[in-house]
């Protein structure tokens, strides 16, 4: 038994919002939150002093491939743990191990590292895998490499399924490749989150696909087809569909501010999710870095490929909140879109918010968004 008491926070939550406020964790989990800090308790506990500063719920990043100089893709436990460890230092406490488009053997490497790992990270826990690829169009690959990219293959995809032991929890894909629809129904019949990007989908493509089941688009915007007012595309398709969610990549280079405002807006803070999406260079800052096969040149925490495509990004999750607070969003809105929608997205029942019987994943915030420390169930890492 263990009890840790959190005294003076600013629960970062729409009703107790600018409070202060005192929250009783016992072995990991929230099991009560004071307005006032009322008699302490008999016997063992620990005190915490929160000084005033923001509380959140743990934020998840459901789109990660790298950072502090490791690349998720290497194959080694210690990439996965070293990623682990930065997520956590920047107030994410649960994410999706992100596949890059690769070898199928240098996929099945990831997921065996990623199997070893699961259930003892350093940091932020492993909420599954993401694959971003390889089933993506070459016509909007970005940063993918057209040497790995090829159509859907459902042959191997079920090599995959067999080796990941039920840690997929989502597919990048796009649609209107040769074998797509097929695709979408077997991933739909294995209840993973189908998500569209690196897709040149048209409307009518992309509405057929949400309608047998996508649910999600990857980095809306960034490798898809733009919107025309002639050729609406995937976009305007995934906005017409209620059930169909967005990542946003809040990085200041991304997205136009102007249109992270029209996804809040027309979605709402429940239909998108923040995202980093990030490369190896992620706390490293200016470099060259390889990422999925590719040199790449980070200047101005900018992430380029040699022909000036962009290439992932290296901003963190604490980041991607303030900068989207800048955009003009509420704080509340803005933390919705990093804890409580990919919790939702990912059904992670216990996660996601700050109310009795949650796990205690916490981040302490100062007003610049700096992070003060990560508790994951109810420790602090
Ligand atoms: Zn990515």
């Amino acid at each position: 038994m263990s009890l840790k008491i959190l005294h003076n926070v600013n629960v970062v939550q729409e009703d107790n919002s600018g409070m202060s406020a005192t929250l009783w964790i016992r072995d990991g989990i929230i099991e009560r939150i004071e307005s006032s800090l009322s008699a302490l308790p008999e016997g063992d506990y620990e005190f915490m002093d929160g000084q005033g500063h923001l509380l959140i719920p743990g934020m998840i990043d459901v789109h990660i491939h790298g950072a502090n100089g490791f690349d998720m893709m290497d194959g080694s436990e210690t990439s996965i743990q070293e990623v682990s460890r930065a997520c956590a230092a920047t107030g994410c406490t649960s994410f999706l191990v992100t596949s890059v488009s690769s070898t199928i053997e240098a996929l099945i490497a990831m997921i065996r590292s990623v199997k070893r790992v699961a259930g003892h990270e350093a940091g932020a826990k492993i909420a599954g895998l993401h694959l971003e690829g390889p089933y993506l169009n070459p016509k909007r690959k970005g940063m993918q490499n057209e040497r790995f990219l090829r159509h859907p293959d459902l042959t191997e995809m079920k090599e995959i399924f067999d080796e990941a032991d039920g840690l997929i929890k989502m597919v990048t894909i796009a649609p209107e490749l040769p074998g797509g629809m097929e695709l979408v129904s077997f991933l739909k019949e294995r209840g993973v989150i189908i998500a569209v990007a690196h897709s040149d989908a048209t409307y009518e493509e992309a509405k057929q696909a949400f309608e047998a089941g996508a649910s999600h688009v990857t980095h809306c915007f960034n490798g898809m087809r733009p919107i025309h007012h002639r050729d609406p595309g995937l976009v305007v398709a995934a906005f017409e569909q209620e059930h169909v969610s967005l990542q946003a990549i809040v990085d200041g280079i991304h997205l136009h501010p102007a249109i992270v405002r029209m996804m809040h807006r027309l979605k709402g803070p429940d239909g998108m999710v923040l995202i980093t999406d990030a490369l190896q260079a992620m706390g490293l800052g200016d470099g060259k870095y390889m990422f999925g096969g590719h040199p790449v040149t980070v200047s101005e925490g900018v992430a380029r490929l040699e022909d000036g495509t962009l290439a992932s990004s290296t901003v963190t999750m604490n980041e991607a909140l303030r900068l989207t607070v800048e955009t003009g969003i509420s704080l509340t809105d803005a933390v919705k879109m990093a804890s409580s929608s990919p919790s939702r997205l990912l059904g992670l029942a216990a996660k996601g918010k700050i109310s009795a019987g949650f796990d205690a994943d916490l981040v302490l915030l100062d007003e610049q968004f700096q992070v003060q420390w990560t508790m994951i169930k109810g420790s602090i890492v």
